[in-house]
């Protein structure tokens, strides 16, 4: 029986929804091969996070003070152990902090092929075939690897699994070797309290580079205001300091996806476009009437955004 294990994230005491993305993956392969997915829960206290991991055939569980926060060290030596032990035909991680750490280092150790980056997977033969984008979408690659292997999954490739069955749990005893790390875990500090969540916002006006300067920004403010939007930048405007850092949209800022989003001077840039492109209703203003942004824009004008805004601004009023 093939069986495809997936590491399960957990921040503050919840699932990342990423890691419901990544069973929908497993399922997939698993409903070629006729095997079977296993969910890997390490925490503090495993069993608070089962309920959500429906859709796994079974969940691992494995709970050690040493576990109830992401510790490279500590979340490397117990994963490896269960492989080496479970033999799974692939291990899947999303291409997240906790991913990008231990897909390789995982590899390296088990020397066991990795690809990374992957959108799309299937398994053909007893090799896995991944579609994986690189470079910030524009590349696109195809790869193939024996089994057993590993993969790192982009997250937003699948969508979210169902906890649709009760799979049985099994609690692992915790390896000795996690009360012997070599690092320690100092501090963990979480956003400020109050902070602006642009994910969750259903309206938003943003900055691009093309708005010049952060004074200029003050314009932008004024039709986000009008509309009740969140103001958020491309990054370079946030680089620049022009915006906070959680105003971010893109590939290293906040996946966005409100009723609207109103570009100002954004060149969509394959990054900028993976934080935006599923918002319901974006409209793009950009003197460059080649911009990328036109490409997935509903509505777009080709002008000047500081000869538009104080006249739109003063038509909405
Ligand atoms: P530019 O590309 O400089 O575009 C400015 C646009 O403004 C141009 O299209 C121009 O025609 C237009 N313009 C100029 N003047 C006016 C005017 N008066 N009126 C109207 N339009 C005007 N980028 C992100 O945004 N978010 C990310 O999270 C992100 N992550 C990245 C991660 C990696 C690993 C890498 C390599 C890059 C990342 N980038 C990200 C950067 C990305 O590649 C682009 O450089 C960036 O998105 C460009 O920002 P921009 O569109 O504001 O600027």
């Amino acid at each position: 029986m093939t069986t495809i294990l997936v590491p399960i994230e957990s921040l503050e005491g919840a699932v990342l929804p990423v890691s419901l993305e990544i069973l929908t993956a497993a399922r997939q392969l698993a409903a070629t091969t006729g095997g079977e997915v296993e969910a890997l829960v390490l925490s503090g206290d495993a069993a608070k996070l089962t309920s959500k991991l429906g859709a796994a055939d079974r969940i691992i569980a494995v709970s050690h003070p040493a576990l109830e926060h992401y510790h490279p060290e500590a979340h490397l030596i117990v994963i490896a152990g269960i492989i080496q032990q479970r033999k799974p035909c692939a291990v899947l991680f999303a291409y997240s902090t906790a991913g990008l750490d231990l897909g390789p280092a995982l590899a390296e150790k088990l020397q066991w092929p990795m690809i990374g980056y992957c959108t799309a997977i299937s398994l053909d033969n007893g090799r896995i075939n991944a579609q994986s984008q690189g470079f910030g979408g524009r590349l696109t690659v195809a790869s193939q690897a024996a089994l057993p292997a590993i993969l790192t999954i982009m997250p937003g490739a699948f969508t979210e699994a169902e906890a649709s069955g009760n799979p049985p749990i099994e609690n692992w005893q915790p390896p000795a070797l996690l009360s012997k790390l070599r690092m320690t875990r100092v501090k963990g500090t979480s956003p400020v309290p109050g902070g602006v969540d642009i994910s969750e916002a259903e309206k938003i006006v943003c900055v691009g580079r093309g708005i010049k300067d952060k004074d200029s920004i003050e314009a932008a403010r004024g039709l986000a205001e009008i509309l009740g939007a969140e103001l958020a930048g491309s990054r370079p405007v946030i680089d620049n300091g022009w915006l906070p850092k959680e105003r971010q949209v893109g590939k290293s800022g906040r996946k966005v996806k409100p009723k609207l989003y109103f570009a100002l001077g954004v060149s969509g840039a394959p990054e900028h476009l993976e934080g935006m492109k599923s918002s319901a209703l974006i409209i793009a203003i950009n003197t460059d009437k080649t911009a990328p942004i036109f490409g997935c824009a509903h509505y777009g004008a080709t002008c000047d955004l500081f000869e538009l805004l104080p006249n739109l601004s003063q038509q909405l009023r």
